[in-house]
């Protein structure tokens, strides 16, 4: 608009220089030359001035679509991870908050301070420090509601060039899941140390009661040795069994990609629990379709489910005297496997614990049936890399069926 105006005026100036000189005498051509020559010269500089005055306004509008642009890209990655992050400004108080930090924390106003959503000093502190130094800090801080969690809590400059303000980010990595895993591997290692603890003491026990007070013994000689084998045995059985785990553990996100047919299975399983079932008085009965029922599995595996699923039904089921098989096609692609036996029944209380490793209704039952309480962990294990679930269904006095569904 300025710039229209003033050409204008220009070009008034070019007329009255140029009538001036025409009314100071100078020839009619001359004047007119003398004002085309104004015009021209008008036209060159405001030309000028239009060009240089270009690339000034031009950086400007760049500069701020390029901070537009930064703070567009800065939102997006907000939105689009995972972690709940929240953008704070120089005073501690919000300024925006992604949709994960809405969801852990819930939607908080903007311009909220800090403190009134996480009054931990350890957070306030630390969130204090950044913006004071400029540098990244972090620290661990849980949260009691509204269920335990635990977090590493991180907070650091976000520098945007050519940004309105300082802004300071405050992200929480959840690490409750990791805490959970380590808690559990250091339990496992505790029960698997104790587990094997016990008949090494025992071993060592009878050791030196042979090498001092029983030396000259031979009758107590003998029944220590017998009871030596059982221990050495029972710490064989725990290590295959740990052993077993670890395997099944590496190839967990396998799946197994054979069909096998379960009638064949499920009578060499009866085949191999013969003289077992025939020491405790426990007849196996087996209900099965003549033709083949297949499922996607691995064989081994599979003898090693129904193994440890019929051994504990004849071992803790043992007063029922039967232990029935049944095999089923329930149609829609699933098939069932159950084994009922009609002992004594599992509590409700124990039910949902028992594929835990080295959970026992009773220790000191288990113990005397050789179990290492890792059976059904195994069982689990298997049937998970086998996409098939185990349910469980106990009555007191009545018995326990423990069903496999692929
Ligand atoms: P274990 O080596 O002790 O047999 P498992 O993992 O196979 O370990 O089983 C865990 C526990 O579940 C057993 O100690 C036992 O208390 C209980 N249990 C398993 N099967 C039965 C069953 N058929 N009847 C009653 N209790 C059972």
């Amino acid at each position: 608009m300025w710039r229209m105006v003033s050409g204008w005026i220009y070009l008034a100036a070019a007329a009255l220089v140029s009538l001036a000189a025409y009314l100071s005498g100078a020839q009619p051509a001359f004047a007119g030359i003398l004002f085309a020559l104004s015009v021209l010269a008008i036209l060159l500089r405001s030309g000028e001035e239009t060009q240089s005055s270009r690339p000034a306004v031009a950086a400007e509008s760049v500069a701020a679509e390029e901070v537009e642009g930064t703070g567009q890209v800065v939102a997006a990655v907000l939105n689009a991870i995972d972690l709940p992050v929240f953008v704070l400004g120089r005073d501690a108080a919000l300024r925006d908050q992604n949709p994960a930090a809405e969801k852990a924390f819930g939607a908080l106003e903007p311009g909220l301070h800090i403190s009134a959503r996480f009054r931990s000093p350890g957070v306030l502190d630390m969130v204090r420090e950044t913006i004071a130094t400029d540098e990244p800090n972090q620290i661990e801080h849980s949260e009691r509601l509204p269920s335990e969690r635990v977090y590493i809590v991180r907070s650091s400059p976000l520098h945007i060039e050519g940004a309105k303000e300082d802004l300071f980010l405050l992200s929480f990595k959840d690490i409750s899941e990791l805490r959970r895993i380590d808690r559990m591997r250091s339990d496992f290692v505790a029960n698997a140390s104790h587990e094997l603890r016990t008949p090494l003491a025992s071993l060592r026990g009878f050791i030196e009661t042979m090498q001092g007070p029983a030396r000259g013994d031979p009758k107590a000689q003998e029944r220590f040795l017998t009871i030596m084998l059982e221990q050495a045995n029972r710490m064989s059985r725990l290590v295959d069994d740990l052993l077993s785990l670890s395997r099944l553990e590496l190839k967990a996100h396998l799946a197994p990609d054979q069909m096998v047919d379960l009638v064949p299975v499920i009578g060499h399983v009866r085949d191999s629990l013969a003289p077992l079932a025939a020491e405790l008085d426990v007849e196996i009965r087996l209900h099965m379709p003549q033709e083949k029922v297949e499922v996607l599995g691995d064989r081994d595996e599979l003898v090693q489910v129904f193994e440890n699923l019929i051994e504990n039904a004849c071992k803790y089921g043992q007063e029922g005297k039967t232990v029935d098989v049944h095999v089923r096609n329930p149609g829609g692609g699933s098939v069932e496997v159950s084994v009922i036996d009609h002992g004594p029944g599992i509590p409700s209380e124990h039910v949902p614990r028992l594929t835990e490793r080295f959970y026992r209704v009773s220790v000191t039952d288990s113990r005397s049936k050789k179990g290492t309480g890792l059976g059904l962990a195994i069982v689990k294990h298997i049937l998970t890399r086998h996409r098939a679930r185990l349910i469980v269904k106990s009555e007191i006095d009545q018995g326990t069926e423990f069903t496999v569904r692929f």
